[in-house]
């Protein structure tokens, strides 16, 4: 296809080709701003200057921006950012369908709100059903745009709600084909899918845009953040048409918080339970009897053909558990999303399925950005299965590694430090970050026992006694040979356990002996493991594995 400079303009609405921007100032600077009758004064209760709560944002804040660019690899130049994946699909319609003249396909049952969009604009709407089995009818599209002129073909994938992707080589056909139309594709749950995004195809094909939304995955539905993926030519035709400011400065500090390279961490482990929670409710939920048929899915939810749907209303009604009726649309179906195993428990359970295991997983996340560090941390006391930890210290990490294998625990973490200056702030602010989260999964089992273990290695002893009384103590004997390990400082190894003491509440005292510092530390970090192996685990409390080392 031709990429004349002017291809985006031609099939855009004449009057947006024609009008320059709105020149809203955009973001403040340090200069003194007398431009944009703002109120020179923060807003009360007097929070931080910084707030800036004040003045208007940028259009398109730049850090945010940034963030979003490395999210979603592609350049700044080639996104749009609104309240959500459904302002960006608005907008794409009020930039390039004239009302009562243009054409939209959508292939239905799909996103509801592409209907709704279509209409507000005015837009004429050509629709081409979805297959038997819910696939896209290729065929049937192919003519359609071959039979009518259509500005934007509107795309879901995976599809809201029948969960089934749409296929790559059919996207890149449909974009060659028809070089003036906007092909869209809607990939609001793309992570969810092992296909992945098509955002690769973007220098390939001018024509082709994707939505993308913060709203699920990343659990920021309440935020309102989503974008629109395309070329810039299209992406500098939308900036006219989306109104002015349209990310809040709250807006940016959530999203911004939320994406922190930290937090990326707690996002993987958390988007792997989903996907095997879904792969456990694909497998469930055929076995209950109301339920007549079960569609696989690549999304956060799965679609389901009742049996006996006022018996299935129901039996989840007693359980006060809402799902999303389709049987306005599609008959007898309904959708439900993917929750937390003790949520899916649940539902499994008002769908009389008996629960194979249990699920009541103890887990508890913590995230602490200060201006030193940005950490987040999630231990699971009952699945050591999955142990990731990060904190650009190699030694460091070996040894909270140390503590997950020998306390029994899965722990994710991971620690964005200072460095460059030392690791004093990484090891403490970790340890301050680890001990809250233990603290938090412990629940109530904080404040009723006193555990030891004694840990010999080599020429090494470590004896470690905790007790898990709630008032933080801390007792360290032992001096180390050398004053490093590497680039690790040996006092570091006593303040990480000060600072873990204060911030799980409990008591912990240590004595080591040793000819080599490595061990030395090896040992307490293990020992402590060890000594938190009985507080952690749920069986009976005798299940201490040396007398010796009990208090
Ligand atoms: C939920 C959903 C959206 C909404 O995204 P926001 O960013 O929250 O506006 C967009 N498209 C589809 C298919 C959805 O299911």
């Amino acid at each position: 296809m031709t990429n004349d400079m002017k291809w985006a303009e031609n099939i855009a609405r004449p009057v947006i080709a024609g009008f320059k921007a709105y020149s809203a100032r955009g973001a403040s600077t340090n200069a003194l701003h007398m431009d944009a009758n703002e109120s020179p004064w923060s807003p009360p209760p007097a929070g931080p200057r910084e707030s800036e709560y004040n003045r208007y944002p940028a259009q398109q804040p730049p850090s945010l921006m940034t963030r979003l660019a490395g999210l979603y690899g592609v350049p700044q130049e080639n996104i749009i950012l609104g309240r959500g994946a459904d302002e960006a699909i608005d907008v794409l319609l009020r930039t390039f369908c004239e009302a009562g003249q243009d054409n939209v396909l959508i292939c239905p049952p799909s996103f509801g709100y592409f209907d709704i969009a279509a209409q507000v604009q005015g837009a004429g709407i050509i629709k081409v059903p979805l297959a038997d089995d819910y696939a896209v009818d290729k065929a049937g599209v192919k003519k359609a745009l071959k039979d009518n002129d259509i500005k934007v073909v509107m795309l879901c994938s995976p599809n809201n709600p029948t969960g089934n992707s749409v296929g790559r080589d059919f996207v890149k056909s449909l974009c060659t084909d028809n070089p003036d139309t906007l092909i869209l594709v809607d990939e609001a749950y793309v992570e969810f899918s092992s296909q992945g995004s098509l955002s690769d195809l973007l220098p390939t094909y001018r024509n082709l845009v994707l939505t993308r939304t913060l709203s699920k995955a990343y659990g920021l539905a309440g935020v309102r953040a989503g974008v629109a993926l395309a070329n810039a030519e299209i992406i500098n035709l939308m900036l006219k048409v989306l109104p002015p400011y349209p990310v809040p400065r709250p807006v940016e500090q959530a999203v911004m918080k939320a994406l922190a390279p930290s937090a990326m961490a707690v996002h993987d482990s958390r988007m792997a339970i989903w996907q095997e929670e879904r792969a456990r409710l694909l497998t469930e939920l055929p076995k209950c009897d109301l339920i007549e048929k079960v569609y696989p899915s690549d999304a956060n939810f799965i679609l389901l053909k009742a049996a006996d749907e006022d018996k299935l209303l129901a039996d989840l009604s007693r359980f006060n558990i809402k799902i999303r009726d389709f049987r306005s649309k599609i008959e007898n179906h309904f959708r439900i999303s993917v929750g937390m195993p003790e949520e899916n428990e649940l539902l499994l359970s008002a769908l009389g399925i008996a629960p194979q295991e249990s699920k009541d997983e103890r887990v508890a996340e913590e995230f602490r950005t200060t201006k030193e560090t940005d950490i987040s941390v999630r231990v699971n006391l009952d699945d050591p299965s999955s142990v990731s930890i990060e904190t650009g210290l190699g030694f460091f990490d070996h040894m909270l590694e140390q503590i997950a294998k020998h306390g029994g625990m899965g722990l994710t973490l991971k620690c964005a430090g200072d460095l460059h200056i030392d690791s004093h702030h990484s090891v403490e602010d970790t340890a301050l970050a680890f001990g809250a989260a233990l603290k938090k999964a412990l629940g109530n089992k904080v404040g009723i026992g006193r555990y030891g273990f004694v840990m010999p290695m080599d020429e090494t002893q470590a004896k470690v006694a905790i007790d898990l009384s709630g008032r933080p103590a801390f007792v360290f004997n032992g001096d180390f040979p050398t004053e490093n390990v590497g680039p690790f400082a040996a006092e570091m190894c006593p303040h990480f356990f000060l600072s873990l003491s204060q911030a799980m509440g409990a008591s912990i005292q240590i004595d080591v002996t040793g000819d080599n510092t490595h061990h030395m530390i090896e040992a307490c970090f293990k020992g402590v493991g060890r000594a938190l192996r009985p507080a952690i685990s749920r069986g009976p409390t005798t299940d201490i594995p040396s007398t010796k080392g009990v208090i």
